[in-house]
Order: structure tokens, then sequence, then C-alpha cells
């Protein structure tokens, strides 16, 4: 059995800051959380700071006079800036809070999509995208009549780049859309040279940031991205917020979308002009609370570094994948772990992703199993479901033994 690499930070440190993570499952076993990539754990720096607001600043954000609006406004707009340092932006005006990647995606299609594009273009997604990266751009396609295309991903779960540049040389490619990070293979795409291509052919590109925001250092400018999505609950900030980054030049050519308070600069019975950016896409009460718990999970990311937690959670890919490969009968799926962030989604022989998930939450670890928001991957892998160990920042290498041991239980049991 391979030993332990040593942690980059200190890991019994961050692990005090998860109140969660000390509980016991089903009242009998500790929790080993391997779901990160579906949603994470919130440390007690994110949850006493929305406390906090609802506690001593509670108050609408941009409307009012009085000291409580003020501060939480300050705060509100505060973590606009935080988020524009952490994937250095140009500009506060190109963050747009959204809910989330989704709505970020969505956005960008109704308005970009629907207002620039005409029957005929192509927009250029890939087969290995969460249904947020696909479904929208099919309701588009359903709407104006464009064309949506995927780029196909090689057999070590890697996308096709020959094929990528190829169909880009032969179709009029208007946008690339791409995960920066699989949530299922965990493929790490090169997103600045598909920029660099995507431009090369007159498209832009949409980047799902939404697995590669809470693991690696990012920086929208060396991508040179045209729009960017991710969301704070994958990233150990709250549900009800994310970001939809954009160029200030392209922002600032497309309409709204959602119409109501605060997106307005003045509003008659006939007709209404619009805010500056980022308010222009931002209508009605945003979410404030959530908004701070976002800007102390970035605070929390910051201040260990994301260079640190993307070497650490490099060592953890390589020694789950060197463990898993000891299992008879699991396949991973995806690439060698340097080509790989925190994720292995697996199948068990004999066994269904449901079933294997199920006998490891007995266990007390929480994986996920199904199609993972992503059924054309699975069909391309020609399995209709798997079990996913996903890990983050607080994982740790005793936790993927105890993974692994009842990985063989899992099989004993289902024999
Ligand atoms: N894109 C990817 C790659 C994801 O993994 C997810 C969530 O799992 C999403 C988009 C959607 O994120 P949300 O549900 O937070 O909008």
């Amino acid at each position: 059995m391979i030993t332990h690499p040593t942690y980059i930070y200190d890991i019994a440190a961050i692990r005090e800051d998860f109140p969660i993570l000390h509980q016991y499952h089903h009242d009998a076993v500790p929790l080993i959380y391997l779901d990160s990539a579906a949603s994470s754990q919130k440390p007690y720096q994110v949850i006493e700071a929305i406390q906090h607001y609802y506690q001593t600043y509670n108050a609408n954000v941009h409307r009012g006079i009085h000291k409580l609006s003020e501060e939480a406004t300050q705060a509100y707009e505060g973590v606009r800036k935080k988020v524009r340092n952490f994937i250095n932006a140009g500009s506060r005006r190109e963050i747009i809070f959204t809910r989330g990647t989704t709505e970020g995606t969505n956005l960008v299609a109704q308005t970009w999509g629907r207002n620039f594009l005409k029957p005929g273009d192509v927009i250029l997604s890939t087969v290995m995208e969460h249904h947020a990266n696909i479904v929208p751009w099919q309701l588009l396609s359903e709407q104006i009549g464009v064309k949506v295309m995927y780029i196909p991903i090689l057999p070590n779960g890697t996308l096709d780049l020959a094929a990528y540049e190829r169909i880009l040389r032969e179709n009029p490619v208007k946008l690339v859309t791409v995960a920066h990070v699989s949530n299922v293979l965990g493929t790490i795409n090169p997103v600045a040279d598909m920029a660099v291509k995507a431009h090369d052919a007159g498209a832009l590109i949409l980047v799902d940031a939404a697995q590669s925001a809470p693991h690696l250092p990012l920086d929208v400018q060396a991508i040179d991205a045209d729009f960017l999505v991710f969301s704070s609950h994958k990233m150990v900030g709250p549900t009800g917020i994310g970001v939809l980054y954009g160029k200030r030049d392209i922002l600032e050519k497309m309409p709204p979308w959602m119409g109501g308070g605060d997106m307005i600069a003045t509003v008659t019975l006939e007709g209404s002009t619009w805010n500056d950016l980022p308010y222009k896409f931002e209508a009605g009460t945003p979410s404030i609370a959530e908004a701070i718990g976002f800007g102390a999970a970035i605070d929390y990311l910051s201040a260990i570094g994301m260079d640190k937690i993307h070497a650490q959670e490099q060592q953890m890919t390589a020694y789950l994948l060197e463990r898993l490969s000891e299992v008879p009968g699991v396949t991973v799926f995806g690439p060698e772990a340097d080509k790989k962030s925190a994720v292995a989604a697996f199948v068990v022989e004999g066994a269904h992703a449901h079933d294997v998930a199920q006998l490891l939450d007995a266990e007390g670890i929480a994986v996920r199993a199904g199609h993972h928001c992503a059924m054309p991957l699975h069909t391309e892998l020609g399995v209709s479901a798997t079990s996913r160990a996903s890990f983050y920042l607080y994982n740790t290498y005793d936790e993927v033994d105890v993974l692994i041991e009842a990985l063989y239980t899992v099989q004993r049991t289902l024999r």
C-alpha cells in the first residue's frame, strides 16, 4: 500500500472550521463527505458572516439612505470587489451576481444569444458538459434556429482538440461554451488555448467554471474568457448566489434579461431605460445575505491560497486513483491524475451505482450516484449511471482509505 503524501496545509485546522464534518452519520459512523462536486460544506466563518448580517445590519441594498442600508450596500458591493480580485477581472462592472452557474449560462443565451445570433449560427459545446451548458443552448436553438454542435471526447476522457479545430474551420461557430473542469471525468480542459482558437475563428468563448472556481486559481484575463460562470455553493459559500463574468464591451451591448427594480435608469408608462453595468442585469432585491456569505467564502479560500488548494487536491487525486486501481472490478472514468481535478466517477462490476452509493452511505460515506446532470456524457461512456466520489480541501487520505475498505465491503455484500 502506498504511504500518505504530506499535507500542503494544516488539514486539522481546516477540518475544525467545518462543523458538519464532526458529526456521526446515522448516529453510528463518522461522516465522510465525498460529494463536494454537488455542493461543498461551509466553514464557521461563512455561517457566522450570514448570521452577523441578519443580526446586526440586515436591510435592502442600493435603496435606503439610512445607516443599515448603507452598511448592507457596502458589504454587498465589497463582495463584488472580492470576486473581481478572485478571478482577476478588469473591472467590478464585469461581475454580475446571479443565482448560480445555471442562471449565468441562461442569461448569456437569452440576452447575447437571442439578440446577436441568427438561424444557422453554431453554438459549440462539448459532450462532457453538465446539462446547464447544454439545455440553455437547445432552448435557444428552438427559439431562434441556431445549431448546437458538440466537441467529442477521446477514450481517455479529454476533449478531441483536433475535432475542435476542424469544427471551427468548417462551421459558422459564434460561441464556444465549455466546462473548465468536467463534473464527472474531472478533466481540466485547456480553456486558454481553446479561447485563442475560438477567437481566431471569430467566435466568443464561455467558460463554465462551476468545478474549477472552487479548486484552481482563476484568471479570466489570462484565459481571455468572454464569459465565465460559477456558483458560490460549490466553493464553501452559500446556495442562491453565483457569478456571471463578462467582458465589459460585450455586456454593454447586451440588453437586460429580467426587468424590475434596480436594473433601470428611468421608467415612464411608455418605456424604460437601463441602469449601468452591472445593475442592468440584477433586477429585484438580490441575495444579500448569500452574497455576504460568499464574500466570507472567498476570504476563506484566499487565506489558504488557491494554488495550495489545487496542489493538495492534485496529491489527493493521485492517491485516490492509485488506491482505486487496487480494487478489482472497479473502473474509473476520465484521464490520469495530472489532467484531472478532485473527482472520480466509477462503476463497480456487477453492481448498480445506486446500490454502491447506498451501501457506502451505510458506512458513513456520502457519494453521489446517477448521471450527475451529464446524461449525454454517460451515453458516450456506455453506462447509465456512475458513483462519484468528489473531494475538497477538507478531505483526508484516511478518508480515501476508508472508502477503499468500504468498496471491498460493498463487493462482499453484493456478491
Ligand atoms: N456546470 C457544472 C460543470 C456543474 O458541475 C454544475 C453543478 O453541478 C453546474 C454547471 C450547475 O451549477 P448550479 O446548479 O450551481 O447552477
